[in-house]
């Protein structure tokens, strides 16, 4: 935005949107909807996303890289960092702890850099708890339950146990769909992933996020007087 004399106040888009706070976009979804692929696609496709990396003390997968899709922890060191308040939010799934160390995304939001969060559903609460007005929630459906166990046993990472655990707290987690700000029904992926983009689009235009455009109509409604008076 300028002022340049006569002309008054110049608003530009770049502007509106450079001046915004970051959002949490926050994908939740019983194992085996498809969540994790829409969330790779939007880190390699979005300008300006950056993936929270969560600490776990769960043993690392064979595909995982440590740093990148967690940071692997023992449980005392998780013991340690809850103590200290390092954590957002924490939680524990199929026996093993996940948690969001609180510095990295504080400081992105306030840099007005979008975070991408692959947590549950007990996370997620905790994260409307202390910053509700910075989350967007997304819910990944499965299009059936079929599709989902067919999708856990492809992965042939996890042993049925594991893959019976998941199904088990996939019951208790679909039973909150309503609480997430939208529900995506990841039938196609392709589909999917693009009404995930829209619902980014969407919130990162949001009047609410940018503090610097109410000043900006302001001005401009300053000039419109001056403009009148002439
Ligand atoms: P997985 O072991 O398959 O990587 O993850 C198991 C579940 O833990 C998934 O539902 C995932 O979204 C969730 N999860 C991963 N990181 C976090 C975290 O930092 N906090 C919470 N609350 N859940 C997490």
């Amino acid at each position: 935005a300028t002022s340049n004399g006569r002309q008054g106040i110049t608003v530009s888009a770049d502007a509106a949107e450079e001046s915004r706070r970051g959002l949490m976009l926050v994908l939740s979804s019983p194992s085996g909807a498809g969540k994790s692929t829409i969330a790779r696609l939007l880190l390699e496709k979005e300008d300006n996303l950056a993936l929270s990396i969560s600490v776990t003390t769960r043993p690392r997968r064979s595909s995982e890289v440590d740093g990148v899709h967690y940071r692997f922890i023992d449980a005392k060191t998780f013991e340690h960092m809850k103590e200290d308040g390092e954590l957002l939010e924490w939680a524990e799934v199929h026996g093993n702890y996940y948690a969001t160390p609180r510095g990295p995304v504080e400081n992105a939001i306030e840099n007005g850099k979008d975070i991408l969060f692959d947590i549950d559903i007990q996370g997620t609460f905790q994260l409307y708890e202390k910053m509700r007005e910075d989350v967007v929630s997304i819910f990944i459906l499965p299009p059936s339950i079929a599709e989902m166990k067919s999708r856990l046993r492809r992965r042939a990472e996890d042993s049925e146990e594991v893959i019976l655990r998941r199904l088990k707290t996939a019951v208790g987690e679909m039973r909150h769909w309503s609480k997430y700000d939208y529900v995506v029904v990841n039938d196609d992926l392709e589909r999917a992933y693009e009404n995930v983009r829209a619902i980014l689009k969407a919130e990162r235009l949001k009047q609410s996020r940018s503090p610097a455009i109410g000043p900006l109509i302001d001005g401009m409604v300053g000039d419109l007087e001056e403009a009148l008076k002439d």
